[in-house]
């Protein structure tokens, strides 16, 4: 029997309120998500790599103004962008992060280079841009990744005072935003890949989960992919990507009980409102979400395209 191969992507949980939420934004975000999911799985439908198949998904993510990835991402407290992202491999769980970077288009091909092309995992801010320069990376301006929505929201989150992380008050109908993706190749390798620009009004270079292997990505073969979306600072304290993952491994739970365990689980109970994509090894995918929506796709490994936006559907 051939291998089986799927694809999953998330464009953020916390979705925009339905009576907020007009008929041109919705077919525009469809749209999208119908793009990134079929990019990765057109690459997976190629026998190429999980990896490459979820790059050329978020990336295109990335380059759309809906979601806080790459252009469109959320300003910092100093009316800045500053952009986290991850990748991880299952195949020898190999990793690549990086935080803090404000001129790079596409901060998930920066982690995926930080992984083929660096001795390590993490790179930070000015560190992290040095390393893309030197290989060969445009500098792009902030004035590239800044949209008029992300500046009002802002300006609201100002003039009430409040700090992102009063996520029950977020002037934004709680949408988060960020973006990830999982997948399933035909030589059965698991990948997964996160980016973010993080959350309005941070401050001191605040880094959310998004950039974090086992908090907001995970791969492992013959067991999980995870790529999360929250707010970070409790997705980090209950490492929620690596939980999954454990779950699966120790408890032997199957995708669906472990990653319901850990979004319905603590996760909530302390506050943790978010989301997260799932892939299993036989390419079952689960779509998790303990907040009022999430952007999601997926095609399974029958071919099967499915594109939501509300917890409901
Ligand atoms: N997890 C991201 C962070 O805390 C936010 C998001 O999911 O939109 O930086």
């Amino acid at each position: 029997m051939p291998q089986p191969f799927s694809m999953a992507i998330h464009g953020g949980a916390g979705t925009i309120l339905r009576e907020q939420m007009s008929d041109e934004l919705q077919v525009s975000i469809l749209a999208d998500l119908e793009a990134s999911v079929r990019a990765g799985y057109n690459v997976l439908a190629k026998s190429g790599d999980a990896l490459d198949a979820v790059v050329a998904a978020v990336k295109v993510l990335e380059d759309s103004p809906n979601f806080n990835a790459g252009k469109g991402s959320v300003l910092t407290n100093k009316e800045m962008v500053e952009m986290d992202a991850s990748v991880m491999h299952g195949l020898d769980m190999d990793a690549g992060a990086i935080a803090g970077v404000r001129h790079i288009k596409n901060p998930v091909e920066l982690a995926r280079d930080v992984m083929t092309k660096s001795n390590h995992v993490f790179l930070i801010a000015e560190g992290a841009e040095e390393f893309a320069f030197e290989h060969g990376y445009e500098f792009i301006e902030q004035d590239y990744f800044f949209t008029d929505r992300r500046y009002d929201q802002l300006q609201s989150m100002k003039e009430k005072g409040l700090f992102a992380l009063s996520e029950s008050k977020y002037p934004d109908d709680k949408k988060f935003g960020t973006v990830g993706a999982v997948a399933l190749d035909q030589h059965g390798n698991l990948a997964a890949a996160t980016s973010t620009g993080g959350i309005t009004n941070k401050k001191y270079g605040r880094v959310g989960d998004s950039s974090i292997i086992g908090a907001g990505t995970f791969a492992e073969n013959g067991n999980v992919a995870v790529s999360t979306t929250g707010m970070g600072e409790f997705f980090i304290r209950k490492t929620v990507a690596g939980d999954v993952a454990a779950r699966m491994r120790y408890l032997k739970e199957d995708v669906h009980t472990a990653s319901e365990s850990v979004i319905q689980g603590e996760l909530k109970e302390m506050g943790g409102e978010g989301g997260l994509i799932a892939i299993d090894h036989n390419g079952d995918v689960h779509f998790a979400m303990n907040s009022s929506g999430m952007y999601r796709a997926c095609i399974d490994v029958d071919g099967e395209l499915s594109i939501k936006i509300y917890a409901d559907e």
